[in-house]
């Protein structure tokens, strides 16, 4: 059999085929969207879109858009942060009268990092079927082009804007030996990436996918020593939406760090926090604020 030329793809028997599928009724939908290139939603996704009686969405104006790319014209139901609660009675509502509602994000799939955990919930509490219609994923996108080889890996998605939480939340991350999978903003990123700097030291690999799917998506890999100066390098690269992957925890790394938790337990026992945090990072070289988070949590001050 002969490859088929990829101007013949719309004629593929397949693409028809989402149509001739089950969609029941009575059931919401769990709709993953694109995270850049329109183009990236499945057959099915667009099927159900077309024959859902509501969409349920997380901004009205953003699905509204979409849709209209895809030549829709919906009910939009606002199901955003503060309302999933209240919003989710409305949805089992429809559903208990044999709707189908899609539920769909701003990007990606719903529940990640998004909205939707709650209405699931909610809606399944009530004996009512939930399908999921996957697709795209910032995460996974971003790990499938890292070229980071590790079977395992940690979603932490966004780190807690504070300085003093985000250090604490890293400091539980140092031993964890998965890649770490973070989300970002971009006006934080140079400060997120600085505090990983800090807790990780310089030598982890760290991955930035800016951009998946879109224009000027761009994938860089640079031990974490580097980040800072590869973000600066183009003032654009503060801007866009970022993924970033760093390492795992490696086994000299993990030894690197028993041997700083030995240094501060050993002068936890003589000195004040701050006085141990401040030797620590003589003895050992590392970021005096990473050591000073540590010997809290130590002392149980944290
Ligand atoms: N539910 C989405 C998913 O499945 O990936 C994530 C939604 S979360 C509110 C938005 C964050 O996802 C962004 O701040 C960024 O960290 C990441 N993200 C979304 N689209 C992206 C893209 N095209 N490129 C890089 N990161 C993206």
């Amino acid at each position: 059999m002969t490859d088929i030329q990829s101007s013949q793809i719309a004629q593929l028997p397949v693409i028809g085929e989402a149509a001739q599928q089950s969609y029941p009724t009575a059931t919401l939908y769990i709709v993953a969207t694109p995270i850049g290139n329109v183009t990236d939603i499945s057959l099915r996704a667009l099927q159900l879109l077309a024959l859902a009686d509501a969409v349920a969405c997380e901004d009205t104006r953003n699905t509204g858009h979409l849709l209209t790319r895809f030549g829709l014209n919906k009910p939009l139901i606002a199901a955003h942060q503060h309302n999933e609660r209240e919003v989710a009675d409305k949805l089992i509502a429809r559903l208990q009268q044999g709707q189908r509602i899609a539920l769909v994000s701003d990007a990606g799939t719903p529940g990640v990092s998004d909205p939707g955990a709650r209405i699931v919930d909610a809606v399944r509490a009530a004996g009512i079927r939930v399908l999921p219609l996957p697709g795209a994923s910032a995460a996974i996108t971003a790990l499938s082009a890292s070229g980071l080889v590790n079977d395992q890996f940690y979603f932490v998605g966004f780190l807690p804007a504070k300085a003093r939480q985000r250090e604490s939340a890293l400091q539980a991350l140092l031993t964890v030996p998965a890649i770490l999978v973070f989300y970002e903003a971009p006006h934080r990123i140079v400060d997120s990436v600085a505090a990983l700097l800090a807790a990780f030291g310089p030598t982890r690999q760290i991955v930035f996918a800016r951009e998946l799917t879109k224009l000027f998506e761009e994938i860089h890999r640079c031990p974490l020593a580097d980040a800072d100066a590869w973000l600066r390098a183009d003032a654009h690269r503060e801007k866009g939406e970022f993924v970033v992957l760093v390492e795992g925890a490696s086994e000299a790394g993990d030894a690197a760090d028993l041997e700083a938790e030995r240094i501060l337990q050993i002068l936890l026992a003589e000195c004040s926090v701050k006085q141990a945090a401040h030797l620590a990072a003589q003895i050992t070289g590392r970021k005096k604020n990473a050591l000073y988070e540590r010997a809290l949590a130590i002392r149980g001050d944290a």
